[in-house]
């Protein structure tokens, strides 16, 4: 479903030319877990973004399915990620004058895909049903985080892309939230890639990697 093939990704620097990525492969199939780690700096992000089509390769290609990102328009990239991924980042980026759950079932709306039955069963499974209304600057930083993740699954994503979703967590809020994120992803089916640098953070996941000076390894299990 995810296809990453010998991609090079080099960053302009003041000292020189940065080469994050050095010809890495990955693929994902539809359905599975994969958690992603590395030091700070190591190029999980970029990573990230280039499986997201956020950022294009200098070489190599990315397919999602059947589509190779850098054979697409930005405009058509973007209706790519809105109908077949859902995105968590380590910032909630939930929109401060919509209510609870007007933020959960936005990213579903867009995609023109809104179902009320999932969308309660979210919010119930968020811990958020009795918060409908409120707004997200009333919500706790987990709940801000379980919040950003149910609206990434609201519109039934293939492939959920989460860069350091307990980045900004304390580990009691950081457990609430992975447990909640490997429910519904059991739940839905949806594939999941995660990126973190933690190996507790990474352990219920079905595979591990390592990114190490540009390079991707398999971690011992
Ligand atoms: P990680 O997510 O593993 O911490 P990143 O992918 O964010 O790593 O960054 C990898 C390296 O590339 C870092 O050294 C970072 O400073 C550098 N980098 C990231 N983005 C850019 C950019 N847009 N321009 C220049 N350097 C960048
Ligand atoms: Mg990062």
């Amino acid at each position: 479903m995810l296809r990453l093939t010998s991609i090079t990704k080099t960053y302009p620097t003041p000292q020189g030319p940065l080469k994050v990525l050095d010809e890495v492969d990955l693929t994902l199939a539809a359905g599975e877990s994969l958690a992603l780690m590395g030091e700070s700096g190591s190029g999980k992000s970029t990573l990230l973004h280039l499986a997201a089509g956020l950022d294009l390769p200098d070489d190599g290609s990315v397919h999602l399915g059947a589509q190779r990102l850098s054979a697409l328009s930005e405009t058509k990239r973007a209706a790519l990620r809105r109908d077949q991924l859902g995105l968590v980042f380590q910032q909630f980026h939930l929109v401060p004058s919509l209510s609870v759950r007007d933020n959960l079932t936005l990213q579903a709306r867009l995609a023109g895909r809104e179902d009320d039955a999932w969308t309660e069963h979210l919010l119930t499974r968020l811990g958020l049903a009795e918060f409908a209304a409120r707004y997200p600057e009333q919500l706790s930083g987990g709940q801000q985080q379980r919040l950003a993740i149910g609206r990434a699954l609201a519109p039934k994503p293939r492939l959920l892309l989460a860069d350091e979703p307990t980045g900004n967590l304390d580990e009691a809020a950081a457990d609430q939230v992975l447990d909640l994120l490997q429910t519904l992803i059991d739940e839905s089916g949806c594939a999941l890639l995660m990126v973190t640098h933690s190996a507790r953070v990474a352990a219920p996941m079905q595979r591990h990697l390592m990114l190490q000076r540009g390079r991707l390894m398999d971690m011992p299990q």
